[in-house]
């Protein structure tokens, strides 16, 4: 393992020149040119000059509660000069498209088109764009936009945006007015601030994944410093469980896992997990009581969750990425004796987002996934639900 996957990713802190650079340098992995030859070619200008047009795009939506998408014409603004248009070539389906299309959090705008992990090609780049060139891969997470000035922008936290977030889907649309529409698309035009840089020769599909569920497990594994050696728990084996199990593996820490699904056991310790016990095995959680230096919980559902931070060693931090809803049975007698902290954690900003995916490259890491079509939308959120996606259900578009 090198030095620099050892090393807590300085950088992030840094302000001015540096992240400016970060962000549109790129990281060394990144995308070499493919296509910017054809651009010769005075029809091939025709053409690129076309995509920067606004457009309607071919998008699945769903216009109600009930979970089921139909195909639906989506409008995407022209590309301005900092933009990017990239056609999207995989989505994969995060639990929060779940929980957003069902109302979970609120009632969302419908029609609703999810998505906030997307791989796809560059084919249009505005005249200012230093990022990206056509024919390169990028990617889109869970953000699209943030006011890039106040104290938590300018510390590369766009996800904690003072001024508000632009989330990729469900936000409001502060640049064409209406709500954004995600990934479950053919077609997005975003900033090139925005949009992350995927190198050639990754599995792109499993690429997808690491737009939130890397990123989501991957921040807390940097900002609470885990090191090569350390005890790190996981809470929870589904899309983002299965990313945090492959990311702390490749950092050298000592993973164990905790899930509901037996079958689950197996695939964690293929990943690398050293230890996997089912929630319900009293042995196995009196065993590894005040031994972890870092825990992460992806559940999606409120659960009790004082049994698991009962597993921290003192001074020791629980971080909840899963369930965005009212903590459950945090008990501040066992807490205070164990001077645990029981932290929050979402996604991660776009210098850190494009660590992960280096990191997943240098370390050939991606997720285990299922490819479906958009018409398998309806039934792979019902499988989500279920337990059943082994570990992320990926929307191929290029068959779209
Ligand atoms: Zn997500
Ligand atoms: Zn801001």
């Amino acid at each position: 393992m090198c030095q620099a996957c050892n090393d807590k990713i300085e950088l992030l802190t840094r302000e001015g020149a540096d992240r400016r650079n970060f962000l549109r340098g790129g990281a060394a992995l990144a995308a070499a040119p493919l296509a910017a030859s054809a651009l010769a070619g005075t029809a091939a200008a025709q053409d690129s000059q076309n995509t920067l047009e606004a457009s309607e795009v071919q998008a699945w939506a769903t216009k109600d509660t009930s979970g089921s998408f139909a195909p639906q014409m989506i409008k995407r603004r022209a590309a301005g000069p900092k933009d990017v248009v990239i056609e999207i070539m995989y989505a994969s389906i995060c639990h929060s498209d779940i929980h957003t299309a069902h109302g979970d959090w609120g009632m969302p705008s419908f029609p609703l088109v999810p998505g906030h992990e997307m791989v796809g090609r560059v084919i249009g780049v505005g005249a200012e764009v230093v990022k990206f060139r056509e024919g390169d891969y990028a990617g889109v997470g869970c953000m699209v936009d943030s006011c890039g000035e106040c104290e938590n922008c300018r510390a590369d936290r766009e996800q904690n945006c003072l001024n508000g977030t632009t989330f990729t889907y469900n936000s409001e649309d502060k640049v064409s007015g209406g709500v954004t529409y995600g990934g479950y698309s053919k077609k997005i035009v975003v900033t090139e601030d925005f949009a992350l840089r995927i190198p050639p020769g990754v599995d792109l599909a499993g690429f997808a994944p690491l737009l939130c569920a890397g990123i989501t497990t991957f921040s807390p594994i940097n900002h609470w410093d885990l090191k090569p050696g350390e005890r790190f728990g996981v809470i929870g084996m589904g899309g983002l469980g299965h990313m945090a199990v492959k990311l702390a593996v490749a950092k050298g820490a000592e993973v164990v896992v905790f899930t509901t699904s037996e079958d689950k056991i197996a695939d964690a310790k293929a990943f690398g997990a050293k230890e996997a016990y089912l929630w319900t095995d009293e042995a196995a959680l009196a065993k590894n009581r005040a031994s972890f230096d870092l825990m992460v919980s992806t559940v999606p559902v409120a659960y009790p969750m004082q049994q698991f931070m009962n597993l921290l060693k003192l001074d020791k931090t629980m971080v909840n990425v899963g369930a965005l809803f009212p903590i459950e049975g945090a008990q501040g007698m066992l807490m205070g004796f164990g001077r645990q902290s029981l932290a929050g954690s979402m996604i991660g900003g776009i210098a850190e987002t494009q660590a992960v995916i280096d990191f997943a490259a240098h370390h050939g890491i991606a997720a285990d996934y299922e490819m479906i079509s958009p018409d398998q939308i309806g039934e792979a959120f019902k499988k989500v639900v279920n337990k059943e996606a082994r570990y992320r259900y990926v929307i191929d578009m290029t068959k779209a």
